[in-house]
């Protein structure tokens, strides 16, 4: 079935490099997850087209960096309201390719494109500096410089704002951009630059490979020499690939990868609150998300009433089409998502764990999964250890605050993490003792423009969003000035 778009134009299939619309013999089908239909066949751009945006890239950094930043930012903001004007087909287009709730879709839409009014804004107050010299005669001055050309891969969970928070920093400094969109979702990325062109991004500024292979295009993204930087959002094992292929031209890189958020709720936190933030820090996309809330750990004292009200919610979720009016949780996104899932709660009830919502695909079939929550569950079940990407929540009983920040600590991981109490004294302890990026003190959402997105540990470099956003696409340099 078609989809209903108010402006057809925006469902582009060819690739875009150097500010031409590339066409393609050879196409890969894009599936819509809540029905298996192919919404489009796409062209399946390869190693030589890459090379080819790169050259086109390269060549157009010295004419982009050079404008104001005034004039760029010019850019980005048409680009952005383009965006806004066009939410409601930019929102059919990732429902129909990736499948979150039409909705949800439009407010992904309005988060994507927060990022590059903000950077628009901010492409004006790219601020050097200047140092007291070291002697009579010198002057110390501090530039700041677009690293050059950026090399782009991105995830299909968020297929607009993951590309959004980083093309805009990057346009906003004067950086040119190549970006590879996730294979199952290239259509939003597509629209992206539909509008990009018509809000007059200069040929070759911004490039989109649309290509059925990751590997080949990323090798190509890492080894050629014309790109400063690569910025990837995706899990940690890609993440470790793409670090080990860019050491030989010591590439930058701007790493938002995988996540395994503790979301504690303290005995004395509001429980209905923790409730709310529960549900939104869980299941949010379906539990798709890199900040998803991962393990729960509930004090014993509350853990009995957390259960029976969080279950009390789920129960009101509606799973279907993200097209059916209503729905809140749509599919997850393929075969292997549902897989996962279920060999995360396989494996959790065989070491004693409890289902005591869900824990099954609805019998509809497709790939929608049932919200589920897991009572019992202990450090041992593999689910405490790796993200699930799913609708689980699975709830550990604690005891006292030592122990938790240990358990919540232990992890390889260090994005987001959530905690819910109301004693002012805890909440700085537990909020600097926790080992993670960001920290939600009494909230379920964190993300927004304005505030400094990443991960430590295993789970990145760099920021995204935020006045430091821009720090991560900029260069540092010196100039010694003598002879006064
Ligand atoms: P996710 O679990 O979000 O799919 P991945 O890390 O597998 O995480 O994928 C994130 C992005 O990285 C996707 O666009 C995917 O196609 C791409 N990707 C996967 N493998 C590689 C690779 N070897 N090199 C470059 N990109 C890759």
């Amino acid at each position: 079935a078609a989809l209903d778009l108010k402006d057809p134009s925006l469902l582009e299939t060819r690739g875009f490099v150097n500010g031409v619309w590339i066409g393609k013999a050879t196409t890969f089908p894009v599936l819509n997850p809540a029905t298996g239909d192919c919404i489009a066949h796409v062209a399946d751009l390869d190693v030589a087209d890459t090379a080819a945006a790169i050259a086109a890239a390269d060549a157009a950094r010295a004419d982009w960096a050079a404008c104001t930043g005034k004039e760029r930012g010019a850019i980005l903001r048409r680009w952005f309201d383009l965006m806004i004007a066009n939410a409601d087909d930019l929102a059919t287009i990732l429902t129909a390719e990736m499948g979150k709730p039409w909705h949800e879709a439009r407010g992904e839409i309005l988060y994507g494109a927060s990022f590059i009014e903000w950077f628009a804004e901010e492409a004006k107050r790219v601020y050097g500096d200047v140092i007291p010299g070291h002697q009579r005669d010198k002057r110390i001055v501090v530039l700041k410089q677009p690293v050059g050309v950026v090399g782009a891969i991105t995830p299909w969970n968020f297929p607009n704002a993951m590309i959004a928070r980083k093309v805009a920093p990057a346009l906003a400094v004067g950086c040119t951009f190549v970006v590879r969109p996730a294979e199952l979702t290239p259509l939003s990325a597509l629209a992206m630059a539909v509008l990009g062109q018509r809000a007059g991004i200069p040929a070759g500024v911004l490039n989109v490979i649309p290509s059925s292979d990751a590997a080949t295009i990323g090798q190509e993204l890492c080894d050629n020499e014309k790109v400063a930087k690569i910025t990837f959002t995706g899990s940690t094992r890609v993440g470790k690939i793409l670090m080990r292929q860019c050491a030989d031209t010591i590439k930058k890189m701007s790493l938002e990868l995988g996540g395994n958020a503790p979301f504690i709720v303290f005995d004395d936190a509001d429980i209905d609150a923790a409730v709310e933030g529960a549900m939104i820090a869980k299941y949010r996309n379906n539990g798709q998300t890199c900040v998803c809330a991962n393990r729960i750990y509930v004090q014993s004292g509350v853990y009995d009433e957390f259960a029976a009200k969080l279950k009390e919610k789920v129960a009101a979720l509606k799973v279907g089409d993200g097209f059916s009016e209503g729905v809140t949780t749509g599919p997850l996104i393929n075969e292997a998502a549902l897989a996962k899932v279920e060999d995360h709660i396989s494996d959790a009830t065989g070491k004693g764990a409890q289902v005591i919502a869900g824990g099954t695909r609805l019998p509809r079939g497709g790939n929608f999964f049932a919200p589920t929550i897991l009572t019992g569950v202990t450090a041992a079940m593999k689910i405490a250890r790796e993200e699930t990407f799913g609708p689980v929540a699975p709830l550990f009983r604690f005891e006292d605050e030592a122990d938790v920040i240990a358990m919540a600590n232990d992890s390889e991981f260090g994005l987001a993490a959530y905690f819910y109490s109301n004693d002012h004294g805890r909440v700085w302890r537990v909020a600097e003792a926790l080992e993670s990026g960001m920290v939600g003190i009494n909230t379920g959402l964190i993300s927004t423009e304005l505030a400094p997105f990443g991960g430590i540990k295993q789970s990145g470099l760099g920021r995204e969003g935020s006045r430091y956003g821009t720090e991560d696409y900029l260069e540092i340099k010196y100039l010694c000035l003598s002879g006064n």
